[in-house]
């Protein structure tokens, strides 16, 4: 069997951090993708290859975060090497050495704003982005779309690229009246340089696949027609799926891999979720 396209799978499950132990946030969900992954002979597919993530520096946070009081207060040896999953996946597509890649890593990212005091919603460095603007440094004109597809609103994502055109951020989530963090409306546009760069669309709870869907084709597939990215980013979370134990959304793996076909991101980084059972680009 032959990969679609060539795909490089970095995986990082952070063993030594979690929110608590008993806490859905913790290593075995990522250990369990590691399982399936290997049960279903997905790394015996030819064109598929597993790279090790590379590791942050506090340089390359602070190239996006005002951390307080400071990088090596606040960001533990984990979430350097979930930045650098997501900075090793950039580069791996930006340099030709595959056509996609998949940062399968946590701690998650995109509820980490420019300002970072810390955990916010699991999250305290913004991964996406500092895999983003690393691979910036080498290639500058970069014009990027971040498809962020997790339950919950990638606030932290949009507040960092809310004033730039260059970076076009669309959000699609659970309704912020009934889910953390309770932003992601639509009239959050983005700011006075980048107006109509930042689009949310906030679903109902239950929505099902075909909701979903109706989203990618509709809005989300002409928006990036007319944008014409070089690179898509997808924060991949996979935390719509109905079995989902905090969120309430009705998507199945099915609809997910439909959704991945459609999009077909660059580089797929995960966000919240259980199971990347249809996820990979
Ligand atoms: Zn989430």
């Amino acid at each position: 069997m032959k990969a679609k396209n060539s795909l490089a799978l970095i995986f990082f499950p952070a063993f030594d951090w979690a929110i608590s132990p008993t806490h859905p946030e913790r290593e075995e969900r990522l250990l369990y993708t590691r399982d399936q992954i290997f049960e279903e002979g997905v790394g015996d597919i030819e064109g598929i290859h597993f790279f090790n993530p590379a590791l942050a520096e506090a340089a390359d946070v602070e190239r996006v975060h005002f951390a307080y009081p400071d990088a090596g207060s606040i960001v533990t040896e984990s979430h350097y090497i979930a930045a650098g999953g997501a900075m090793r996946a950039l580069d791996a597509v930006m340099s030709g050495e595959t056509d996609k890649a998949f940062a399968m890593v946590r701690p998650p990212g995109h509820h980490a704003q420019r300002v970072s005091y810390g955990d916010r919603g699991f999250c305290i460095i913004n991964i996406e982005a500092v895999g983003l603007e690393y691979i910036r440094q080498k290639y500058p004109d970069l014009r990027v779309a971040i498809v962020d597809t997790d339950c919950h609103h990638g606030d932290g994502t949009q507040d960092i690229y809310w004033n730039d055109p260059d970076t076009l951020f669309i959000s699609f989530h659970q309704d912020g009246r009934t889910l953390y963090p309770g932003t992601g409306d639509i009239d959050e546009l983005g700011g006075p340089g980048a107006y109509g760069y930042n689009l949310n669309i906030p679903l109902p709870p239950n929505t099902g696949d075909e909701g979903f869907l109706h989203v990618i084709d509709k809005l989300v597939l002409p928006v990036l027609d007319d944008y014409k990215p070089d690179l898509i980013i997808n924060s991949a979370g996979q935390d719509n799926h109905y079995t989902d134990p905090l969120t309430n959304m009705n998507f199945s793996a099915q609809g997910y891999a439909l959704l991945n076909e459609k999009l077909n991101p660059d580089v797929a980084v995960l966000e919240g979720g259980y199971s990347i059972e249809g996820a990979l680009p």
